[in-house]
C-alpha cells in the first residue's frame, strides 16, 4: 500500500548514509520514527531488529506473517517479535512491498546458488557479523543473527508456492518508514549481492533518517 510520509525531511533529527556493502547499527527509542531511503533504486536493505532491553527478543518473520495474514510487508504492517510483541509499525511506504521470506545472502548460500568461486564474495551475513564484533556493547552474538526483512527487495511467491528473486519494484527516492513500539536495536546490512537482481547488479548507498517523534 503506497502511503506518503507525514514527516518533514528538513526537521530530521538524525541522518546517516550507509555505503553499499556497509552496515548500520543503532538503538531506536520507543516512539522514534526511522526512514530507510533507497537513494538510487533497487537496493536491498537486509534488516534485523532486537529488543534493546533483551536482545533475545528479536524480529520474527513467522509471527509477523501469521498475525497480518500476508507474506509481504508494507504500510500498516506491524513487525512482531518472537514473543509476538509489536516491535515497529510501518507507517509510510512509497515502494509498496518488502520481502521477509527470502533471507539474507551468505557466503554459503552464494556458493550453493551460484558457484563455488562466489564463496569469497562479500555477503550480508558477513556485514552483520562484523557489526556485532565491532560493537560488543550491544550484547549481540552469532546466534542472534536470524531471519530478517529485505526492504525494497522483490521476492514474489509463485502460484506453485515457490520463491523467485525478481527485478526490483523500488526506484530512486523510494522509502519505507517505521515507528518504534519499543526500544529497538536496528541492524541493517546494505546488501553487497552481485549475483541476483535484488540490487540491480549494482549495489548503491541508502540513507537512514530518524525523527525523535
Ligand atoms: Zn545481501
Amino acid at each position: 500500500m503506497i502511503t506518503e510520509s507525514q514527516y518533514d525531511d528538513k526537521a530530521v533529527d538524525f541522518r546517516e548514509m550507509v555505503a553499499a556493502g556497509d552496515y548500520f547499527l543503532h538503538t531506536l527509542k520507543k516512539g522514534q520514527v526511522i526512514r530507510i531511503l533507497d537513494l538510487e533504486g533497487n537496493q536491498a536493505a537486509d534488516t534485523l531488529f532486537f529488543n534493546a532491553e533483551d536482545p533475545g527478543e528479536r524480529y520474527s518473520a513467522m509471527d509477523t506473517i501469521r498475525e497480518q495474514g500476508n507474506v509481504y510487508l508494507t504500510a500498516g504492517s506491524v513487525l512482531r517479535s518472537n514473543e509476538n510483541n509489536p516491535m515497529l509499525e510501518i507507517i509510510a511506504d512509497t515502494c509498496g512491498r518488502h520481502d521477509t521470506l527470502g533471507g539474507a545472502c551468505a557466503t554459503e548460500s552464494n556458493t550453493v546458488r551460484y558457484a563455488l568461486e562466489k564463496r569469497c564474495m562479500h555477503a550480508c551475513r558477513d556485514s552483520w557479523m562484523l557489526a556485532i564484533a565491532e560493537h560488543p556493547e550491544y550484547g549481540l552474538d552469532k546466534r542472534d543473527i536470524s531471519h530478517n526483512i529485505n526492504f525494497f527487495m522483490n521476492v514474489p511467491v509463485t502460484e506453485a508456492g515457490g520463491l523467485t528473486f525478481a527485478d526490483g519494484i523500488s526506484a530512486p527516492g523510494k522509502y519505507v518508514e517505521m515507528r518504534a513500539c519499543m526500544d529497538v536495536i536496528v541492524l541493517i546490512s546494505n546488501c553487497p549481492q552481485l549475483n541476483n537482481p535484488c540490487n540491480g547488479y549494482n549495489p548503491t548507498p541508502v540513507a537512514v533518517l530518524i525523527w525523535d517523534q
